[in-house]
């Protein structure tokens, strides 16, 4: 880094995106994308936007919000809605507004939380996850401050029953409860119904995994109007036109194809529960997914050892170096080919062959 930088950010560690090799061929279940196109809807909704980009987006997304608030159902309206680039801004603005008393979350993660608490000057406490690598409710409930859990969480994929995601919100009015649902669609059930009951509860939500929008950024935050008016505070300070024209207009193609999107899903939960099985005759096992990626081990081998042997074989899976993950990979949910494709090279993996 230059000289120049600001001292805040000289000791700050990047959130490290999973590669984006150009190898020929390659299966790329690394980084939790959709297997399958995004819909023709989105693809022609936002051709017909891409010769009006000498105009400035509309800075209130106010037909993308709408569209959103009709798809969340509950009786939401626009007014509770806030549209981001990525679910990941969305985060971030809620890391600065809600920093105040502290945040917490479990140390097994998004591993986004730690880099943007650090980069809104927050003080924050990671809370370890329990033996089974579920979420510590009870810990996290005897925080002061904001508190975020990714529902289901990742890199784990469990799902956390809206139990107790209610009695979290309820525990402390005076706290500001995040829910990350980016993998709410492949078989869990979102807390957004519960936004018109507290003030104190913000749900995100991403196109880029169940839409099939990844590189369209585009996520949005569900909250009562005040919360949504303290997003917009910051989002007009920084950059009103956070959601170009093309991206809304794929947003709203992609909310007119709904069944599209569940046959979709539905296909990822399918090709889940194969590979959860199939792959315990070579001696791996799961922890229990309701997102679109397994996490998984074997017996034997080391997570890093199974990511070098499915790279060798042109599958590229994630691992992670960090104390309790070790022995996991992490492997997206492909469509049925690659499923295939993946089952026969963890047996041979798992044969040394
Ligand atoms: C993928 C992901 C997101 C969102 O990503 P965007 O592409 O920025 O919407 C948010 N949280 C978690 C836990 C994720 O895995």
């Amino acid at each position: 880094m230059s000289e120049f930088l600001s001292k805040d950010y000289g000791s700050l560690v990047p959130y490290e995106p999973g590669e984006q090799p150009k190898i020929e061929n390659l299966i790329k279940l690394n980084t939790n994308e959709s297997p399958f196109p995004p819909s023709p809807r989105a693809i022609e909704e936002g051709e017909k936007e891409l010769s009006r980009s000498r105009l400035y987006p509309d800075p209130e997304n106010t037909r993308l919000r709408e569209a959103i608030a009709e798809v969340v159902g509950n009786g939401i309206e626009k007014e509770e809605i806030f549209v981001g680039n990525g679910s990941d801004e969305v985060l971030f603005l809620a890391f600065n507004a809600f920093k105040d008393k502290g945040i917490a979350f479990p140390d097994i993660t998004y591993g986004f939380y730690p880099v943007y608490a650090r980069i809104a000057g927050a003080t924050f406490r990671e809370i370890p996850l329990k033996e089974d690598f579920t979420v510590d409710f009870e810990a996290l409930k005897a925080q002061k401050g904001t508190v975020v859990i990714a529902n289901p969480n990742a890199p784990t994929g469990i799902f956390a029953p809206l139990s107790e995601i209610r009695d979290l919100v309820e525990s402390d009015p005076n706290r500001i409860v995040v829910v990350d649902e980016a993998y709410v669609d492949f078989g869990g059930e979102s807390a957004a119904k519960f936004i018109k009951e507290y003030k104190n509860l913000l749900v995100t939500g991403t196109f880029s995994k169940s839409r099939s929008l990844a590189g369209a950024r585009l996520g949005f935050g569900i909250a009562n109007e005040a919360l949504i008016r303290d997003l917009n505070l910051l989002k007009y300070s920084i950059n009103p036109y956070n959601v170009n024209r093309v991206t809304a207009a794929m947003g709203i193609g992609a909310l007119k194809d709904e069944a599209y999107t569940r046959a979709n899903c539905a296909a990822i939960e399918k090709n889940r529960e194969r590979l959860a099985k199939e792959i315990q005759a070579f001696g791996f096992s799961s922890l229990p997914s309701k997102a679109n990626f397994l996490f998984v081990k074997h017996e034997t081998l080391s997570g890093e050892e199974i990511y070098r042997s499915l790279r060798e074989r042109k599958i590229l899976v994630r691992y992670f170096d960090k104390e309790r993950l070790r022995p996991f990979v992490r492997i997206t949910i492909g469509n049925e080919e690659q499923t295939t494709s993946l089952i026969d090279a963890l047996k041979a993996v798992a044969e040394g062959i």
